[in-house]
């Protein structure tokens, strides 16, 4: 089977799950669409964020808002094209008033991400913030984000990076540097 024909199949079984029953509630009551991810099924990049908010909800893609504008600023600076990576959340689906995920939720979501990776078989996984990276590295959820970047961690066969949130970064734009040097060693050479 095709890679795009895989994450197609993963998608729809997103689209109808209800296993958070407080997320799909929301996600109905609203018409909200599931958010399984976007892009390159062959990317050697994989990006991945919290969850979706409402702009993503909306239309069903990961980080289309202000902060997917930034994110794709960011690739664009690292010499990549947004349509040459992969971005996924670790929520498929929006937490009411974009509350933290919780760690239910996200070993609920956790089989689609699994599924995800092992099909596109990314070189780099990054990691946007400390939800992603604790969830994702299977930390404790007080983890600090500062205490992971600044290494190159391993998830199974893929290199995995951590650094700041975008949204974080739109509050603080003094960190941007901080993120352009955690993010050197993705560079597209
Ligand atoms: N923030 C995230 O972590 N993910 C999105 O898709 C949008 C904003």
């Amino acid at each position: 089977m095709k890679k795009s024909q895989a994450l197609s199949i993963i998608a729809k079984n997103v689209e109808t799950c209800t296993l958070c029953k407080e997320l799909a509630e929301y996600r109905s009551a609203n018409s909200y669409l599931t958010v399984p991810g976007i892009g390159n099924p062959n990317a050697k990049l994989m990006v991945l964020g919290e969850a979706p908010g409402k702009d993503e909800a909306e239309k069903g893609e990961p980080f289309v808002g202000r902060s997917g504008k930034l994110l794709t600023n960011i690739m664009k600076a690292l010499g990549w094209e947004r349509e040459e990576i992969f971005i996924a959340n670790i929520l498929k689906c929006r937490p009411p008033n974009n509350r933290d995920p919780k760690s239910d939720e996200a070993g609920n979501c956790r089989k689609f991400l699994d599924m995800q990776i092992r099909c596109i078989s990314p070189e780099w996984i990054l990691c946007f913030g400390r939800i992603s990276s604790v969830y994702l590295l299977g930390k404790d959820p007080s983890t600090s984000i500062g205490s992971l970047r600044g290494e190159v961690h391993k998830h199974n066969s893929c290199n995995v990076l951590c650094t700041y949130h975008p949204s974080y970064l739109l509050r603080t734009p003094s960190a941007k540097e901080k993120v352009w040097n955690d993010l050197q060693p993705i560079r597209k050479s």
